[in-house]
């Protein structure tokens, strides 16, 4: 159901400097987002919202841009749509990456009806991952304005510029007014969402340009929703001014307002979206260019500039957390992260179970253990066939603190947190390794269900740091970086049970021993678990 558009860049779509405008290409990037959603949907489909969208690499004149589109994930009359637009090179072919983003569209059966969308067919591993953390990502986008608001309230604490050269916000200001006509909507008359995005990124642009006197290069755009539809015939009304600079950056605010056509005076005006804009720009050099500093002239103008704040400093705390190396130390877990600190942890199992290039090192009656290399990881992965369903499995496996009744390895498991049904964080000690001392860890325990038959129960773990849980002296303490079980149902009464780990220092020895034969704990354990299972699932 994938949708792939695409598009030579051509003088008329390019702006001053060469390269391609934002404007067209979130029209495009809209228009073939739309489009696979229409496609699954079988109705047409008006834009929802859109998330965080970083643009890392421009587009010249000449150049190729394609757009693919997918349909990650229904959720009754919504789909997420995953965009990825690339460029490449006429000459040299070179492909670069120039955007990832995700939207939201809505199914609109002509005359208002609703429409039960059909789920997904998933067929590869990398569509099964996309599945998954289509969920993760309705989670931060339902939680978000929770969290802004926290972090909002912690920056208005700081104090306000105090920079006597600061520029009045005011200065900033511009409005721009567009007719809606029918080359700007669909064949129901409603605008296109990306239309009304490239408006947006116009009139931003001209605001980001009074402070810096130059051509602003579009590098953001933050989240964002639409409110309500408008149509052929309606005037929109653009406001703009500057919240927030950032050194070599801008934070733009854009507000959209329709008026019908024919109450254009008498008509209270409806708010249709809102967006934020981070522009960048360049001097002569080709070096970025520093923006002055904006004073806020009015209360709301405050607002705005710590909600300015509030937005980059949610962004670069999701970056960190999301995109990290993988071998990153521990994130702080703090209940504004939860959301990334989750959607890390399922990815990062769903990932690592479904890499391609997994060797079997050793092979028993009910139990398989695998080896998986690539660079400088090492990963194993632990296979055990058991005769209890899938969702019993799954239950028993949940509660690390069950584990010890199988796991001899784990000496003490407490609940540290209980944060909700589906993550807890627990404090676990386990035995010492080759004379060391006792290891222990600080864990975040993310459980979900299987969200289509095919889909397997995961249990995905991750070392976090936790303020109530410092190390001790007494234990050295140690790092999960990926591990977890997937459990796949393979009959009404029996399932496969996988247990994954990339191995970390801690882990290495007690891996070592295994594969050169000095020791057997891994299919001990792995036996045990099985036992405990079958033993446990025959009392349900
Ligand atoms: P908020 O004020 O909470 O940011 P709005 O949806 O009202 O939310 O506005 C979004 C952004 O649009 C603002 O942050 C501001 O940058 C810009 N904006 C809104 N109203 C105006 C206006 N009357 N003039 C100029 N810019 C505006």
């Amino acid at each position: 159901m994938a949708v792939c558009m695409c598009r030579t860049v051509l003088p008329a779509d390019s702006g001053p400097r060469g390269e391609l405008g934002a404007g067209p290409l979130l029209r495009w990037m809209d228009a073939a987002a739309c489009l696979a959603a229409e496609k699954h949907a079988g109705v047409s489909c008006v834009t929802a919202s859109m998330d965080d969208i970083q643009f890392e690499e421009a587009a010249r004149v000449g150049q190729i841009i394609a757009i693919r589109t997918k349909v990650n994930r229904e959720f009754q009359t919504l789909m997420e749509v995953g965009i990825k637009v690339t460029v490449q090179d006429v000459l040299t072919n070179a492909e670069k990456i120039v955007s990832v983003a995700y939207a939201t569209y809505e199914a609109k059966p002509v005359g208002g009806g609703k429409i039960e969308l059909k789920p997904i067919e998933l067929q590869s591993p990398e569509e099964h991952l996309e599945y998954l953390l289509a969920l993760e990502r309705s989670i931060i986008r339902r939680g978000y304005l929770e969290v802004f608001q926290k972090v909002m309230q912690e920056s208005s604490k700081e104090d306000p510029c105090e920079d006597k050269d600061a520029v009045s916000a005011e200065h900033t200001h511009v409005q721009s007014t567009e007719l809606v006509l029918p080359p700007h909507a669909n064949h129901h008359g409603n605008t296109f969402g990306g239309q009304i995005m490239a408006w947006m990124q116009t009139v931003a642009s001209i605001s980001a340009s009074r402070l810096c006197r130059s051509h602003p290069i579009l590098k953001a755009v933050h989240r964002f929703r639409f409110w309500g539809p408008s149509f052929v015939g309606d005037r929109l009304v653009f406001n703009a001014i500057v919240n927030n600079t950032f050194h070599s950056s801008v934070e733009v605010g854009v507000r959209v307002e329709a008026h019908s056509c024919g109450q254009w005076i008498q008509e209270q005006p409806r708010h249709i979206c809102s967006a934020f804009l981070t522009f960048s720009a360049l001097d002569d050099r080709g070096e970025p260019l520093a923006f002055p500093r904006v004073r806020p002239a009015t209360q709301v103008g405050v607002r705005r500039y710590y909600g300015a704040i509030a937005r980059k400093r949610i962004l670069l705390n999701s970056m960190c957390i999301v995109f990290a190396r993988a071998d990153k130390p521990s994130d702080v877990w703090e209940e504004r992260n939860k959301a990334y600190l989750n959607y890390k942890n399922v990815a990062a199992l769903t990932l690592l179970a479904g890499k391609p290039g997994w060797d079997i090192t050793k092979t028993l009656d009910d139990v398989k253990i695998w080896t998986h290399e690539e660079g400088d990881v090492l990963s194993f992965k632990v296979e055990m066939q058991v005769k209890v369903p899938s969702h019993v499995a799954f239950s028993l496996l949940s509660d690390f603190r069950l584990r010890q009744r199988w796991d001899k390895h784990y000496l003490a498991c407490e609940v540290l947190q209980d944060v909700s049904e589906r993550e807890k964080i627990y404090h676990i000690i386990s035995g010492p390794t080759a004379g060391c001392q006792p290891q222990d860890f600080v864990v975040l325990v993310s459980l979900r269900e299987p969200c289509q038959p095919q889909m397997p129960y995961t249990v995905a773990v991750r070392s976090v740091i936790h303020r109530a849980m410092p190390p001790r002296p007494e234990y050295s303490r140690s790092e999960i970086l990926c591990a977890g079980f997937q459990i796949h149902s393979t009959g009404s009464s029996s399932c496969t049970v996988c247990y994954f780990n990339q191995v970390t220092s801690g882990v290495m020895p007690y891996l070592t021993a295994n594969l050169t034969g000095s020791s057997k704990s891994i299919e001990v354990t792995a036996l045990d678990c099985i036992k405990f299972l079958e033993l446990e699932g025959s009392k349900c």
